[in-house]
């Protein structure tokens, strides 16, 4: 690897510990973090708003388009759509929550966002990072397959449930779980040569020296 600039990739299903890991990483090593379930999220409340249902995507998409670019605050970069970020309460409200996955399914969807995600990893170049941590459902095995390192976190439901109550959330984690790794485009796996870790007994600074002990770092 280019000893300069790391790419981490971070894959797991709801309430694994994803985002405080990948927080964690971010500001250690001086990583631009990119949350990529935050686009799904955004695109979701985007047509949620223009009452565009997911069979009606490629017909909307075909004649209207979806200006994407990125806000770099604080060491994590956040999806624009026409100019203007979601308001963070919008993206965790229980009706994004419930209709997240039914969009993340489509192709068309994962298709507008494959180039953007992508195109972080030059963003955090350009903003002299030290490299990228990615997290989402697909980030090892299609958006950054040849990423530094891909790890992929797991934890008991009953846990991981809890921790979206704690976080004041209404969601159904497991049905989201069960559509995201079901559905044909780019399902929840784990990819070629992960590190797995099991979070469900570890807190987060132990989830972080294991990935920091992994990395070909100094
Ligand atoms: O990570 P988060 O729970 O915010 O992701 C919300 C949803 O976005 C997931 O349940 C999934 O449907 C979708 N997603 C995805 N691929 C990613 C990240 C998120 O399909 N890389």
């Amino acid at each position: 690897m280019n000893s300069a600039f790391v790419k981490i990739a971070i894959d797991g299903g709801a309430g694994t510990g994803k985002s405080t890991t990948s927080r964690l990483l971010s500001k250690r090593l001086s990583l631009l973090h990119v949350d990529t379930g935050s686009h799904y999220r955004s695109l979701t409340k985007y047509f949620l708003n223009r009452k565009i249902k997911p069979t009606d995507l490629v017909e909307y998409l075909n004649i209207n388009k979806v200006p994407f670019s990125s806000r770099v605050l604080d060491g994590k970069s956040s999806l624009l759509i026409d100019g203007i970020e979601a308001d963070l309460r919008d993206l965790r409200s229980e009706e994004v929550n419930s209709h997240v996955s039914h969009y993340a399914s489509q192709q068309i969807v994962r298709d507008m966002l494959f180039s953007y995600q992508r195109s972080q990893v030059d963003l955090a170049r350009e903003n002299l990072f030290s490299g990228v941590v990615m997290e989402g459902r697909d980030i090892g095995t299609v958006i950054l397959p040849e990423a530094d390192l891909k790890v992929f976190l797991s934890a008991q439901e009953k846990v991981r449930e809890q921790r979206r109550t704690d976080d004041g959330e209404i969601d159904q984690i497991l049905s989201r779980d069960f559509k995201d790794s079901n559905r044909s485009s780019a399902p929840l796996m784990e990819s070629t040569g992960c590190l797995r870790i099991d979070t469900t007994y570890v807190n987060a600074e132990e989830v972080y020296s294991t990935i920091r002990n992994a990395l070909p770092l100094p």
